[in-house]
Parts: C-alpha cells; structure tokens; sequence
C-alpha cells in the first residue's frame, strides 16, 4: 500500500504514547511535509512496534524516547532514539541476529525471545531498504532503517 509515511508513523507513535506505564517523555521531530511510501502497513507496524518496545523496555525512568525521519535523494530514514542503558559497540550490529540478546541475565528479567530486530531486519530487507543501530553503553541506542520515497497519489513526488 502506498501510505503518507508520517501520518503512519505518528499513529503507532500515538498508540504507545497513550498506553505506556512508564515514566518515559516522547519527542517528535516530524517534518510536516508528507513522504510517501509503498509497504506492507502490517509488517512495518510489527518492526516499528518491536524497536519503540525496545526503547521502552531498556529506558530508564525519567527517559526519553526521540522519533525522526531524515530526507536525502528519495531514501527515507527514520531514527528512534532512546537514552538508555545502551549496547557495548562490539555487539551493536548482532543485535539483529536471531536470539540474540546483549546481556542473558538482564535479558531474561526482560523477557522477549531476542527475535524482534532478526524479524525486523528481515522484513526491512524485504522492503528493499536498510536497519542499522548505534549506541553508546551508559548513554543511549539509535536505531535507524530506510524505505524508498515513491510518488504520491496524484503522481507527483514529494
Ligand atoms: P523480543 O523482541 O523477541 O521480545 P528482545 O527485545 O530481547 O526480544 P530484540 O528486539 O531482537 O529482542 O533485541 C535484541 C537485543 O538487543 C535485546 O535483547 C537487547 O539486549 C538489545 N537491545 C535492543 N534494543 C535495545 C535498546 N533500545 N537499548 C538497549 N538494548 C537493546
Ligand atoms: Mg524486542
């Protein structure tokens, strides 16, 4: 289907903001202009709902979760930042493994099966576009992806 990206986004966004029990403030650093994308809205609902998740989950009380889309040559990125416990960076790029998870332990107080991001990046991939974190241990996570920008309705690119 061929949604407005933002008016997808901002819904997901909505439904965590109104149910989160936790202590966490949101940021929305959406432009208003609307992007244009061609996805299956379910299984982008699905990697969208795992990384907020993520964010909630590894935030601390008090936190803050950001949620931008940046814009370059017809790629859309979005970026869903948290200043949490963060990830050491010798395993920031196996967090996209399957059953991987930083920490067996804390991982599994967390609960989860460590599938979310394997599943994410595969149907990311199958979008034909990229998912990548970065992160600073004791500061923060960023997780990013990208989809391709298509024409709108009426025919014309945004
Ligand atoms: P599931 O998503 O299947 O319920 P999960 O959340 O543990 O379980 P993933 O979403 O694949 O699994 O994440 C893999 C691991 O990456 C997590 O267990 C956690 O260790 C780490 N991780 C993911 N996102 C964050 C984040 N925002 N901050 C800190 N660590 C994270
Ligand atoms: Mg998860």
């Amino acid at each position: 289907d061929i949604v407005n990206f933002n008016e997808f986004f901002n819904r997901i966004i909505d439904r965590f903001e109104l149910s989160k029990s936790q202590n966490v403030t949101f940021h929305r650093m959406l432009p208003k202009t609307p992007y244009y994308v061609d996805i299956d809205t379910d299984k982008l609902t699905q990697v969208i709902d795992n990384i907020i998740s993520n964010a909630l989950k590894y935030s601390p009380d008090g936190g803050n979760i950001r949620f931008g889309i940046a814009v370059k040559e017809q790629i859309l990125k979005v970026m869903i930042s948290d200043d949490g416990m963060g990830i050491p960076s010798e395993n920031v790029n196996r967090i996209f493994d399957r059953f991987y998870r930083v920490d067996r332990a804390r991982a599994r107080s967390m609960g989860g099966t460590g599938l979310g991001l394997a599943i994410a990046r595969e149907m990311i991939e199958a979008h034909g576009g990229k998912i990548w974190a970065e992160s600073e241990e004791g500061h923060g996570t960023t997780v990013f992806f990208t989809l391709d920008i298509v024409m709108d309705e009426e025919g014309e690119w945004d």
